[in-house]
């Protein structure tokens, strides 16, 4: 039987597809690959942003990078390509990445770029969470 798709952070997984080229490969998320068709997404490359880049932060209703950027079509943009992957694919469920402005889920940097954190959820998360597909992090993988 073919396995449910998932959409899981490309940088859990292992790809240095973050702001500083690094990853945040997490075992335990590679190791659903054995009960689902990991389908492995950066937001921010589908946006069309680079390795390396300028962090980000959403402040407000916008995202921002460390140097004034407004980055906030990019981010949409990914978040978009990311729910039409889903789509695609059939995926209901995503393993995202705690913390990012894209791929965050409960609590983001809080725009300061000082480190501090406020409740809320990345653009991505939050895009896939009004259209029904249920966001978990490697902090809690509770129901995966
Ligand atoms: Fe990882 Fe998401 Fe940031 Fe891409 S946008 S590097 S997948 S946290």
């Amino acid at each position: 039987m073919r396995k449910e798709a998932l959409i899981v952070s490309a940088c859990l997984l292992g790809e240095s597809c973050r702001y500083d080229g690094g990853a945040k490969r997490c075992e335990a998320a590679i190791a659903l690959a054995s009960r689902y068709e990991l389908v492995p997404v950066c937001p921010e490359i589908l946006g069309g942003m680079p390795v390396p880049r300028t962090p980000a932060e959403i402040r407000g209703d916008r995202v921002v990078s460390a140097d004034g950027e407004d980055r906030t079509e990019k981010f949409l943009l990914g978040a978009g390509r990311t729910l039409a992957l889903a789509r695609a694919t059939g995926a209901v469920k995503a393993l995202l990445k705690s913390g990012s402005p894209s791929c965050g889920h409960g609590l983001v940097h809080d725009g300061s770029f000082s480190g501090g954190m406020k409740p809320g959820d990345g653009v991505t998360a939050a895009l896939l969470l009004a259209n029904g597909i249920a966001v978990y992090t490697e902090l809690d993988m509770a129901g995966l």
